[in-house]
């Protein structure tokens, strides 16, 4: 009986319920009968292929309301169990795919194993010189709109939907086991924050360890970066950029690099360290600002930093770019934030980073690189790698390209969405 049920559901009932018609996933919460899902067959195809998100327009029929986190089971046109996932009624993102294929059930093995396959995939990437990476990278670890990252012996775990909060009392304590966290904290998008501090896993909440008052200090590359875990920007630091300053460190020796939207620092030190002459950091966070020169200060026994001249500039990059051809800079680095963060605004990204290409290229002395990055998951890598190059050819220089890049290891992208990172190194010289 219990398998039979089990079986119309699509799930392994492991272990047997009393009422298996009856499933509840939260022990708090009164059991209500499995919702039940068909979607669309285009969607269904998605799925099948492994695409993580159920859009609420393709949603064909529900067997009921429910609330965020349910785990909502997707049946094929044919009955057959496709996919379980979690439900996020008031997302346009209907349903986070958690599994497909074959039924499974959803339980704390299940979530056990996959905080190990996250963890595991990782190992040798990162030795004590780089204590700061990501663990868990949402949907591509099979963690749809969750992300945990590592900064020295505190974890951040940042959720981005509401569906994961009825599910973090069963998660985290194996999290804290998995990835031998001293101390974790817990972050929520800004879409679910006040939702999130109406129970106990609030925005902030340091849901293990001792509290903190200062910023982490971790390193990466050897450097010393400090990330303000609790207020910073992601999670306190972009660790999707290291080997992007890896390589920006690579080339940097002698040249005057001009850092824009230049957050923390990032790049800067990774120049500084490769022998750069001077940098300069831009961005118009005062915060950001205060932050790169503590954490140019904390790798000052580096003679290489040491020797490097620092200044920063507070300023709308945009304008300040746009303001006048300086010629002054052997390298220039831009980094802007996301500039399309819906479909309807990729044109207008696209045009955006031609432009920032052409300020980029206004700055640059004759043979510099220009090192131009994009985290905008709408605008594709070839479309924004053409963008720039046409800016480049527009000002009239002859561009070669020294580097395309996308995404690290610990940020891995398994579907067309998740490409967000690109990157991008020309060397420019006037065309005779
Ligand atoms: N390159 C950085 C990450 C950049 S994130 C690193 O390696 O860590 C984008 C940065 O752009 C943020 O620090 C933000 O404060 C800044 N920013 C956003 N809008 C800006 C603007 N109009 N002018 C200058 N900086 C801006």
């Amino acid at each position: 009986m219990v398998r039979k049920v089990a079986r119309r559901f699509g799930l392994t009932v492991h272990p047997p319920p009393p009422h298996p018609e009856r499933v509840s996933i939260d022990p708090q919460r009164p059991a209500s009968p499995r919702l039940k899902l068909r979607v669309s067959p285009v969607a269904e195809t998605c799925v099948r292929q492994g695409h993580p998100w159920v859009y609420s327009d393709s949603v064909r029929d529900q067997s009921r309301p429910g609330a965020a986190g349910e785990l909502a089971v997707l049946y094929d046109r044919k009955d057959r169990f496709l996919a379980v996932g979690l439900l996020d009624p008031d997302s346009p993102i209907r349903v986070r795919i958690l599994h497909a294929g074959k039924p499974t059930t959803i339980d704390e093995a299940f979530w056990q194993q996959r905080l190990v396959a996250a963890r595991d995939r990782r190992s040798g990437l990162f030795d004590n010189d780089s204590t700061g990476h990501r663990w868990i990278h949402g949907e591509s670890d099979g963690w749809p709109g969750l992300v945990l990252d590592r900064y020295d012996s505190t974890g951040v775990l940042k959720i981005y939907t509401a569906s994961w909060l009825p599910h973090l009392a069963a998660i985290v304590p194996r999290m804290i086991e998995v990835f031998a966290l001293e101390r974790l904290v817990l972050r929520t998008s800004r879409n679910i924050e006040s939702l999130a501090a109406k129970g106990p896993w609030a925005n902030q909440a340091i849901v293990h360890g001792s509290p903190i008052s200062d910023p982490i200090v971790f390193r990466e590359s050897g450097l010393a970066f400090e990330a303000d875990v609790l207020r910073g920007q992601k999670t306190g630091f972009f660790l999707d950029q290291r080997e992007n300053r890896r390589w920006v460190e690579s080339v940097a020796r002698g040249r005057r690099v001009l850092n824009a939207f230049s957050f923390s620092g990032g790049f800067s030190l990774y120049a500084a360290r490769g022998g750069a002459k001077a940098v300069t950091d831009l961005d118009l966070s005062a915060h950001a600002l205060a932050s790169a020169r503590r954490n140019f200060a904390l790798n000052t026994s580096i003679p290489t930093v040491r020797e490097t001249a620092r200044e920063g500039i507070q300023a709308d990059a945009f304008e300040w770019l746009g303001e006048k051809r300086r010629d002054a800079y052997d390298l220039v680095i831009l980094d802007p934030p996301s500039l399309a963060k819906r479909e309807s605004e990729r044109a207008g990204a696209v045009q955006a980073y031609q432009r920032l290409a052409v300020a980029g290229c206004h700055q640059l002395a004759e043979g510099g690189i220009l090192v131009a990055a994009s985290c905008s998951a709408h605008v594709s890598a070839s479309e924004f790698f053409e963008a720039v190059l046409r800016g480049a050819r527009s000002c009239g220089l002859e561009a070669v390209e020294l580097r395309r890049a996308q995404h690290p290891a610990d940020h891995p992208a398994s579907f067309p969405e998740a490409e967000y990172l690109k990157c991008v190194a020309l060397q420019l010289r006037i065309k005779r």
